[in-house]
This record gives C-alpha cells, sequence and structure tokens, in this order.
C-alpha cells in the first residue's frame, strides 16, 4: 500500500486533544492505516506570528486512497474539527491544519495538490517532529534528519506525552 507523511498544527481552542481526534478519525477510516504518530511539540507561529503558539505533530501512514482523495479526507477531517477556511486569514490561527508532506515518491503538482508540500523544507515545526519518526526519509532528494538539523528550530518544544 502506499505510503504517506502528513503535518498536522493547530493552536485554536484545546489543540493537543484537536489533534488527538483528528489522529483517530484518520486511523480508524478503514483506507487509513497510521503507522507512526511523533510526540506533540509547542512551535511559534510562523508567517503571521501575532497569535498563538501553535501544537504540531506528524504522522506516518498507509493509504488506500489516492492523493486526491487523501486531500479530500484530510479537509473533511479538518472541517468536522470545526475548520472555516473562508473565515481564517493565511496563515492565521486555525483549530486544524492537516496537510500532506509527501505520498510515495510521488511529484505532482495541479490547482488542490503540490507534491512533495512546496514549503515543508522551510518550516521546522514540521521537519522537527518529522525527522523524530522518519529521520532516515529521502524526501526531494533530501534526508529529513539532515533537513531537521540544518534548521532553526529556535522555540520548539517537545511536549511530555499525555
Ligand atoms: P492550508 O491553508 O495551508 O491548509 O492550504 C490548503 C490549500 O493548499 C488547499 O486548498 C489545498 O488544495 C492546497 N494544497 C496544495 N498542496 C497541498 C498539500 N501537499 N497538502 C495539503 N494541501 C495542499
Amino acid at each position: 500500500m502506499p505510503d504517506a507523511y502528513l503535518a498536522l498544527g493547530g493552536n485554536v481552542g484545546d489543540s493537543r486533544a484537536i489533534l488527538d481526534r483528528a489522529v483517530r478519525m484518520l486511523d480508524d477510516s478503514k483506507d487509513i492505516t497510521v503507522t507512526a504518530r511523533s510526540s506533540d511539540y509547542l512551535t511559534p507561529p510562523w508567517g503571521m506570528t501575532d497569535q498563538p503558539p501553535f501544537v504540531n505533530l506528524c504522522l506516518a501512514i498507509e493509504t488506500a486512497l489516492t492523493p486526491h482523495q487523501l486531500l479530500e479526507r484530510t479537509q473533511a477531517v479538518e472541517r468536522a474539527l470545526g475548520r472555516d477556511r473562508l473565515a481564517e486569514t493565511r496563515w492565521g490561527p486555525r483549530t486544524c491544519d492537516i496537510d500532506i508532506l509527501a505520498y510515495d515518491d510521488l511529484t505532482l503538482s495541479d490547482r488542490d495538490l503540490t507534491l512533495p508540500h512546496p514549503l515543508m523544507f522551510e518550516r521546522a515545526f514540521v521537519l522537527v517532529p518529522l525527522a523524530e519518526i522518519a529521520g532516515g526519509k529521502v524526501i526531494a532528494g533530501k534526508r529529513i534528519d539532515d533537513a531537521a538539523r540544518q534548521i532553526d528550530g529556535a522555540g520548539i518544544q517537545k511536549l511530555p506525552a499525555q
């Protein structure tokens, strides 16, 4: 089955509980199996910095869904957890954001989906959790643990398991 990597984040409400629900909603669906989950990390806001810190985590999954079906599914989970894209600002506060980082070794870019995720190598809040579960993985020619070492992870804090 194809494998994929997801990045989850949120900073509105009880983010750890909301992201935990998102993980369970993804894992409970018959065509997605979560094979690894990183710790939760408290991370400084990125892009729009005048907002509360985020909680971020990464998942490795196996899925029978195509990339676009997976995107539909992750967006359905975002909506179920109260995300309203029309009401939010770019990089602003959100209850639950789910990005697809990579899907097998697929490279694609269309109106709805770009893979691997074009900003993942600029974001410590993605690379640090991803390195915890997939350090040896190579995406877009880069080893994840090398990329995580090279990026400035200042202010990122690993949270204890709950
Ligand atoms: P965001 O506000 O960061 O959740 O961006 C979501 C938008 O990015 C959606 O309209 C998606 O169609 C698009 N998108 C493009 N590539 C990806 C990806 N790899 N993972 C998630 N969303 C993506």
